[in-house]
């Protein structure tokens, strides 16, 4: 087929004929047979020519301005590096978030490039596919650039080298690694809404902002600069997202209950993901943006509310678990960082107890939970800990079988009982962190059954190496998983205090401000 790209075209003819008309029907096979998975999930479509291009961008376009985006990144990483900029941050600790975002995001953007390019592929629809085109090298561009302006940390500071590693087995790791590979294992516009909606367009501000504003508060110019250079592909992948989903809605009112039913899931898994980023809000950042509970109210429920005000004409409601986050704001970060504070002994980042001030600046940030429930069991463990008890809880957590977070959520009414639910399934039972989890569950369970949860593979003997030998007199289960794990134990874990990074990081920086 000859497509003629004449300098006269105007520029929406030359995007449609560097896009649309470079696709075709396929006339040797039917087009079912070339594209057998758009259908199956029950979304129809009835004219693909629907589909606005929310950013007419052609490849050619697209190369020259990203490489201009990659030209500048590198400049300024090369320069923060070069002036041993690491050792201009706030303080060591941290440095745990760039080894909580290195290993717990960083795979997601790979693994969502993997999503969009297999997506693109399935969409009988040329507008969709140029779009999953580009977002697929978008996301492996970020992957990229964030392994790059994370490396140099790597040099200096422990838990980072083995992070692809750590990425199948670590037990917290499986978190944001079951979410992705739930989206991209589902049909291609469950993916869309998943990933290009709820959490492209509902989400993603609670995870790049406060992770890109910390790195700038705390003196990160590294991770802060990739921060930007992404910035702007999070723009078209917005667009994407929501252009994606009007689509769907505006094709067939059958699309309406689908959509909303995977609104309410993706919402939901992706909120589960956010925990840990709530306690880095809270908890991990030495100088902090804002607190986990006024980014929710700022981002998800000023600025979701606001878009699903404008999703109603098509019938579409808030997600279904937004009451129960409203009220989990309040007690997320402190029971997951209270979680990784206990296994930190498992764990290829430090954890530790918040000093005075920072407590204070939790009080008045959460007034009506931090000094009633929180505080005190803080407290506690400081003081065993000057006692020489620093509390390393050695029993394993049950985990949920959707979203495979520990059980350590409380009930949505009442934060000192364990929230938990059950279903049967062929004779089994199985296990779920919260209401939304069990929908979840019910509603597919021979896709959650074969979950690959952390907990329970220890138990059946999964997580060792083949060197460990379980009927030896001084077998240790706990020190045989972490070296499954990959973990240099003893220097990637523990407590921050105390701690190989704490101490390179003070005597470095006194070297450098003094002789
Ligand atoms: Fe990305
Ligand atoms: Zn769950």
């Amino acid at each position: 087929m000859d497509v003629k790209v004449s300098k006269k075209l105007g520029l929406k003819d030359r995007y449609a004929a560097m896009t649309r008309g470079l696709g075709w029907d396929t006339t040797y096979q039917p087009m079912d047979k070339v594209f057998p998975y758009d259908k199956f999930e029950g979304i129809k479509i009835h004219d693909w020519d629907k589909w606005e291009d929310p950013f007419r961008m052609t490849m050619d376009a697209y190369w020259k301005y990203q490489a201009e985006k990659e030209r500048k990144l590198y400049a300024i990483i090369d320069a923060f590096n070069q002036n041993n900029g690491h050792l201009g941050i706030t303080d060591a600790r941290y440095i745990n978030c760039i080894k909580l975002f290195l290993c717990g995001i960083s795979p997601l953007e790979y693994t969502a490039s993997r999503g969009f390019t297999h997506v693109g592929r399935q969409f009988r629809g040329v507008g969709p596919r140029v779009a999953c085109l580009m977002q697929a090298l978008d996301e492996v561009r970020h992957s990229q650039t964030q392994i790059h302006s994370m490396s140099n940390y790597n040099k200096y500071y422990n838990g980072m080298h083995n992070w692809h590693h750590m990425r199948d087995r670590v037990w917290y790791l499986s978190v944001p690694k079951s979410f992705f590979e739930d989206a991209f294992s589902a049909g291609p516009f469950e993916f869309m809404i998943a990933i290009g909606f709820s959490f492209e367009y509902v989400l993603t501000n609670l995870l790049f902002v406060p992770f890109v504003s910390g790195a700038a508060y705390n003196g990160d110019m590294g991770a802060m600069t990739f921060g930007f250079s992404a910035q702007s592909d999070e723009a078209r992948h917005m667009t994407l997202g929501l252009e994606c989903i009007k689509f769907m809605l505006e094709q067939d009112p059958a699309n309406v209950p689908i959509v909303q039913k995977w609104i309410d899931k993706w919402t939901w898994r992706g909120y589960r993901v956010l925990s840990l980023v709530s306690m880095m809000m809270d908890y991990m950042l030495p100088k902090r943006v804002m607190s986990w509970k006024e980014a929710w109210e700022i981002y998800f429920e000023e600025n979701g509310g606001s878009l699903f005000k404008d999703l109603e004409r098509y019938g579409i409601r808030l997600p279904k678990y937004t009451a129960q986050m409203e009220i989990d704001k309040e007690h997320l970060s402190h029971q997951t960082w209270a979680t990784f504070y206990q296994y930190a002994a498992a764990c290829n980042f430090h954890a530790w107890i918040p000093s005075d001030e920072e407590m204070d600046w939790l009080s008045e940030k959460y007034p009506n939970t931090f000094d009633k429930y929180y505080r005190p069991r803080l407290e506690y463990w400081r003081d065993e800990e000057a006692k020489g008890n620093r509390f390393y809880n050695k029993t394993l957590p049950q985990l949920c079988q959707v979203c495979q977070t520990p059980m350590i959520y409380t009930e949505p009414g009442d934060p000192t009982q364990t929230c938990y639910r059950e279903s049967d399934f062929k004779g089994d039972k199985y296990h779920f962190c919260s209401d939304g989890c069990k929908d979840i569950f019910d509603d597919e369970p021979e896709k959650y059954v074969q979950a690959w949860l952390p907990v329970q593979q220890i138990y059946q003997g999964n997580c060792f190496t083949p060197e460990a030998d379980p009927t030896a007199a001084d077998f240790d289960p706990l020190i045989e998983v972490l070296k499954f794990y990959g973990m240099n134990i003893g220097r990637d874990n523990f407590d921050f205090k105390g701690s190989e990074d704490e101490k390179n990081f003070e005597a470095w920086r006194n070297l450098s401000t003094k002789n």
